[in-house]
């Protein structure tokens, strides 16, 4: 990784992959600016970040003109979770297409990178396992999540026009599931439900028969793979499948989260959320090989520490 300090902009830094990333950027002796509108993004989350005189902050939304004196460019900013999307669907929409322009116009009129943050979602309910990148989906365009998945998709063929017509650099990142300290309790997610409903000895709430298949990256993993792909010359252009590829079954991750909480809260099964992806399993060959980048943190070991930021934090 080049250790040249750059000026890097990070929309959605006020969230929870946003604010670490913030922090390993940091960390690495470059200077940040985090822009925010805070609609689902946290001030607590930078609190850490505010004390580095290299970090500021900027309250304000992705989707007017950018014009800031950065090298490069991270887009996370989007609403991400099936809750706060679908209570949020416009603003998902406009923050991936409107907000993805902007991003672009900037890093192009700079002559730096782009990094666009995009999903796993864009497989859609897949057919095929594991995802590769080369696969393009099963995606319902006008169902309960289609504003983040097509949104996503519409991101990333921007992206493209951009490359092929303006000469964009532009590195489009896949981010499959991530969890860890910082996700909102009420963001619906199932790691923080089931974490949050394990300490509280209520009962978990498994959607479906809990058979559905997630992939969980630590988002400390996360980040530093998002930071290969900004700063690794060889990957310009490249689609890059990123998360933890140890799948697991809901109604197993219920089991493992209540064991390691120490809780006797039963499991209460609901409804599956239209839509839900029955299978999630990234293919990461591609960013083991072009970043040299793994997963380090297993699942163990991630929720332990998860669990230890929800004790301390849950209201
Ligand atoms: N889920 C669940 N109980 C919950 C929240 C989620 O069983 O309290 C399921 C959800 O239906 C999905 C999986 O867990 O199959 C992952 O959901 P999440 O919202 O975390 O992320 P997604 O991968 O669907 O975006």
């Amino acid at each position: 990784m080049a250790t040249n300090s750059k000026r890097i902009l990070v929309t959605g830094g006020g969230g929870f992959i946003g604010s670490h990333l913030c922090d390993f950027l940091l960390e690495e002796g470059h200077s940040v600016i985090c822009l925010d509108s805070f609609i689902t993004g946290d001030w607590r989350n930078i609190e850490r970040a505010r004390a580095n005189p290299s970090f500021t902050v900027v309250e304000g939304d992705v989707c007017k003109r950018l014009d800031f004196d950065v090298d490069c460019v991270f887009h996370l900013a989007s609403p991400a979770s099936p809750v706060h999307y679908s209570s949020m669907q416009v603003s998902t929409l406009m923050a991936n297409s409107l907000g993805t322009g902007n991003c672009l116009e900037l890093s192009t009129r700079v002559g730096g990178r782009m990094v666009m943050c995009s999903s796993s979602e864009v497989y859609g309910d897949p057919l095929v396992t594991p995802q590769g990148e080369e696969y393009f989906g099963n995606v319902n365009p006008i169902g309960p999540r289609s504003c983040y998945d097509e949104g996503k998709r519409f991101a990333e063929a921007l992206c493209k026009a951009y490359e092929r017509e303006r000469g964009a650099d532009v590195v489009i990142v896949r981010i499959f599931n991530t969890y860890g300290s910082r996700m909102r309790s009420d963001d619906g997610r199932v790691i923080p439900n089931f974490i949050n409903q394990a300490l509280e000895g209520k009962p978990l709430t498994v959607y479906g028969d809990g058979s559905q298949t997630r992939s969980f990256c630590h988002v400390r993993d996360m980040v530093r793979g998002l930071a290969f792909a900004m700063f690794t010359e060889s990957v310009r252009g490249e689609v890059i499948n990123m998360g933890n590829p140890n799948e697991i079954r809901i109604i197993d991750l219920a089991s493992i989260v209540r064991n390691k909480v120490g809780s006797c809260s039963g499991i209460e099964f609901r409804d599956l959320p239209v839509d839900d992806p029955l299978m999630r399993k990234p293919d990461i060959s591609k960013a083991m090989s072009a970043l040299s980048w793994a997963p380090e943190i297993d699942l163990t070991e991630g929720l332990d520490d998860a669990i230890a930021w929800f004790r301390e934090n849950s209201a």
